[in-house]
């Protein structure tokens, strides 16, 4: 290593680069010339070498250091770094050491020739497909202040061909001083000096949008009552303004936007842009600038912000589910369902959470004594931030409203109320599962108007002499398992077996899921038998034929 170390000084020197210190050289490339009447300097940065590819910082560009400036618009795969408070601070580095490896084929010919190729190619626009990776954002957005942005927040900006530009609220935490004092939250965030305010320390920033979702929520948790509220600009740029450098980016937009309409005789604003990025693609940059910004003065101070929004993902199980029933197994389904970008689910469940589901159910003690399909509902969408989930009193508006029921009632009664009453004659889909004692056997059962009825399934069970077979060891299994002793409360002391639980609940959700890309389903059956202790269950499906020994005669 020490070896390949000494190669890449000595070849560095012989291309005419010279030391700044132990770790780091300065050179010019190309060598002797130009590239089209531009040649640069460099600052070669190998402290971590071969291990860590070096950095290669830009120095200049035909001599001139104000890089801030000077960067051509047309440029590319230069990252930009900026902790300060002053946008002609920042610092460059170029991306042409794509692919480290420690092998000594990266060495200092590799590394001269390879920024060469780079300054070639944005001298003259033309890039190799290798070295054109795709760069995610232009301008820095290394922060501690963080704007964080509710879901298709920028959606509409997006669509804006023309330049916009509006205010609105934002909510953020109060903003602490360089003296150790804290600001007063009675006052906007607008009205104290950026130069005052101690960037060490980390703020939060979530615009305020419609009360009542999971975005407010989040805003509510992250700030707590000690927030402060401050006047945040929001501002579109059309495709048509070019640029490389954050300083570019200030000054293009304040040339071309009426800025100083909105800024009143606040200090500081948060200010969102939108703007075209590399390749034409929108990206979004936001700073806190001082009014000096605004005011169009040649000194002025911006603090970068780090922007966040949620990763838009394209929905997974495009329907919308119906659950009757979010206990144990429900709220599995509910739970995995919120992970999967589901068009919508729809929860009802006329239970309130008590003792005994603790530590079995995805609700927290909290909840102790309050509706299960409420808090679920409201839960979930915190959880994902997203408002997916609904809660719903009547069972009847789930029946009505959905593409397709999972109904995992564990009362036997209002299980039967609906599979031969309320649900009769239904003309969608209707997932029925139903778990035994210790889970030892579980079914799944999906009917349809072209499939039999819940007790055509009863009748097959006693019919088909390998299904019977099953349900008959299962019932042993089932009888020899049951130990159940009741405390002082009634509450039931059984051994958990939610590993096998959740395993059924995911199944469910790969059954909605194969149904939302299919339109159909791959059986109408499926039972799992899990011998006590088993790892892999047994598993039998069929299909669902009208019994005749069923009165329904496929008239449900
Ligand atoms: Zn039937």
């Amino acid at each position: 290593m020490d070896n390949q170390r000494s190669l890449l000084e000595a070849e560095l020197l012989k291309l005419g680069f010279s030391f700044i210190n132990k770790d780091s050289m300065t050179g010019r490339i190309p060598q002797h010339g130009d590239v089209q009447g531009t040649f640069i300097n460099v600052e070669v940065v190998f402290d971590d070498f071969p291990i860590i590819q070096p950095r290669v910082r830009l120095v200049s560009i035909n001599a001139q250091e104000e890089l801030y400036n000077y960067v051509p618009q047309t440029w590319r795969h230069l990252d930009e770094f900026n902790n300060s408070l002053n946008a002609t601070q920042s610092t460059f580095y170029i991306c042409a050491l794509h692919n480290w490896s420690a092998n000594p084929a990266r060495n200092g010919n590799f590394i001269y020739y390879r920024i060469l190729s780079w300054l070639e190619s944005n001298v003259s626009g033309v890039w190799n497909e290798d070295e054109d990776l795709p760069t995610r954002r232009i301008i820095p957005q290394f922060s501690n202040a963080i704007l964080y942005l509710p879901e298709s927040f920028l959606d509409h900006l997006k669509e804006e061909e023309t330049k916009t530009i509006f205010s609105m609220d934002v909510s953020h935490t109060t903003y602490t001083f360089i003296s150790g004092a804290v600001a007063t939250k009675k006052k906007k965030g607008n009205e104290y000096d950026l130069e005052q305010i101690k960037f060490e320390k980390r703020y939060f920033f979530f615009p305020s949008v419609h009360e009542g979702n999971a975005f407010t929520h989040l805003t509510k948790m992250k700030l707590g009552t000690e927030r402060t509220s401050s006047k945040l600009l929001i501002v579109r740029l059309p495709g048509n303004y070019v640029f490389k450098t954050f300083y570019q980016l200030l000054i293009s937009i304040r040339m071309n936007t009426e800025l100083l309409k909105l800024a009143d005789k606040s200090r500081n604003f948060p200010v969102l842009v939108m703007f075209k990025g590399d390749r034409g693609r929108d990206e979004a940059i936001a700073f806190l600038a001082s009014k000096e910004y605004l005011q169009g003065k040649s000194e002025f101070l911006v603090k970068l912000m780090k922007l966040e929004s949620i990763a838009q993902r394209p929905v997974s199980v495009d329907l919308t589910v119906g659950l009757l029933g979010v206990g144990a197994l429900g709220s599995q389904v509910a739970k995995i369902l919120s992970m999967k970008e589901t068009k919508s689910v729809l929860i009802c469940d006329p239970d309130i959470l008590s003792m005994e589901n603790i530590g079995r159910h995805e609700l927290d003690p909290i909840y102790l004594g309050l509706s299960k399909s409420l808090w679920l509902a409201r839960e979930l969408n915190y959880k994902s931030l997203t408002d997916t989930f609904h809660f719903v009193l009547e069972d009847e508006e789930v029946h009505e409203k959905s593409d397709i029921l999972v109904v995992t009632v564990g009362d036997k009664q209002s299980f039967d109320k609906l599979a031969f009453k309320k649900l009769s004659g239904y003309k969608k889909p209707i997932i029925w599962a139903w778990t035994s004692p210790n889970n030892i056997l579980q079914e799944i059962v999906i009917t349809n108007p072209s499939t039999g009825c819940l007790n055509c399934y009863y009748a097959t069970i006693q019919s088909d002499p390998d299904l019977l077979a099953l349900h008959e060891q299962a019932k042993k299994e089932i009888n020899n398992a049951v130990t159940v002793e009741f405390d002082i409360c009634g509450n039931p002391h059984t051994t958990s077996h939610m590993e096998k639980m959740i395993f059924f609940a995911t199944q469910i959700v790969s059954i909605l899921n194969y149904y939302s890309k299919n339109k159909r389903f791959r059986f109408d059956y499926v039972n799992y038998y899990w011998e006590i202790d088993e790892i892999i269950p047994y598993t039998k499906v069929g299909y669902l034929e009208t019994h005749h020994a069923c009165t329904c005669k496929g008239d449900r």
